[in-house]
């Protein structure tokens, strides 16, 4: 990291892109620091590896920048790449951390005391036919997360209805559900300005996975086309992604991304020509040859198509023995 300016780019005026390093093939995701008047914001600080604090320290001592200078840490989403170094940070900078209640609530589920995430997923992945070895691995996968998002930060809730200081301007929260139930995109429309999370990706397609949480959403594939539909009406000029360089075309990249959708879901109904489970599918959609980290998100990605056929009456579940089978209903 260090002697590598590149991973620092100033976007705007106000807006620095800072490329935080990962421990996954994404190898980057983006945090953004915004210049105020009255203190920075940086929006989703990374994971938490020793890698990532050496990257903040290079990072402010480029911008000539204390860790004190930091006001306030505002995360789009709970995921790990982007929640995971908010603890570490708010111990070095005393900053407030803000996210939405119901990203609170998943990191209470998927990282507090009991873990609770954790058993359900294997339980659901179990009953969609993932083998035991399988499903043990995913599970000590998962459990290796915890020393990526700790320290657990204190954190402030936003009210997405009300506009939020980012620096020195107003910006209007947007819920946008379906990679991350809970996730804020934070829209400035005097600019055309929009810091969009993972929901809009330039070159890559966000992951869009079923998470066993009740009443939290149990459609969401369809919650996403929901909002990108809706999203892509806005009259954005330059979009800041969780990953990947900012980028224009906003509205062109959303309705790419539904057409790659509407082409998986038509490939998934062809592959269901007699019963089959939901790991047997994924298996045959995304291969036999991906990592314990990659099968995760293919298994929940191939579930959330799965629920949303179901919903649109395309297929049906029925339970064998302990498994769950689709029948496709012609
Ligand atoms: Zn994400
Ligand atoms: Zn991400």
């Amino acid at each position: 990291m260090s002697g590598n300016r590149n991973f620092i780019e100033q976007r705007a005026e106000h807006i620095y892109q800072v490329k935080v390093p990962l421990p996954f093939p994404l190898r980057f995701v983006n945090a953004y620091v915004v210049k105020g008047l009255e203190g920075y914001t940086v929006i989703d600080p990374g994971i938490h590896t020793a890698d990532t604090e050496a990257c903040w320290h290079e990072a402010l001592r480029l911008m000539k920048l204390k860790y004190s200078d930091i006001q306030q840490i505002v995360l789009t989403h709970h995921h790990p790449d982007h929640y995971g170094l908010s603890g570490w940070l708010q111990q070095e900078t005393g900053a407030q951390v803000w996210m939405s209640e119901a990203g609170k609530r998943q990191v209470d589920y998927l990282w507090g005391s009991y873990r609770r995430g954790t058993v359900d997923l294997h339980h659901l992945f179990m009953l969609h036919g993932m083998e035991s070895q399988v499903g043990n691995a995913l599970v000590e996968h998962m459990e290796d997360f915890i020393g990526l998002v700790s320290p657990h930060p204190k954190v402030s809730l936003i009210n997405s209805n009300e506009l939020f200081m980012l620096g020195d301007h107003k910006y209007q929260p947007i819920h946008a559900p379906g990679h991350a139930y809970g996730q804020l995109m934070f829209y400035r429309e005097s600019s055309g300005e929009l810091f969009c999370g993972d929901q809009v990706l330039p070159q890559i397609t966000p992951n869009i996975g079923l998470l066993p949480l009740p009443g939290m959403d149990d459609n969401p594939l369809q919650s996403f086309l929901d909002s990108l539909a809706f999203i892509s009406t806005l009259p954005i000029k330059i979009a800041y992604p969780g990953h990947r360089d900012p980028f224009v075309g906003f509205a062109e990249r959303c309705h790419e991304i539904i057409a790659h959708h509407r082409d998986r879901l038509d490939r998934l109904i062809v592959m269901i020509d007699e019963p089959r489970n939901a790991y047997e599918l994924c298996l045959r959609f995304f291969g036999s040859k991906l990592s314990i980290h990659q099968l995760r998100f293919a298994m929940a990605e191939t579930l959330a198509h799965l629920a949303y056929l179901r919903e649109l009456g395309k297929v049906t579940e029925v339970l064998s023995g302990n498994i769950v089978n689709y029948h496709r209903l012609d």
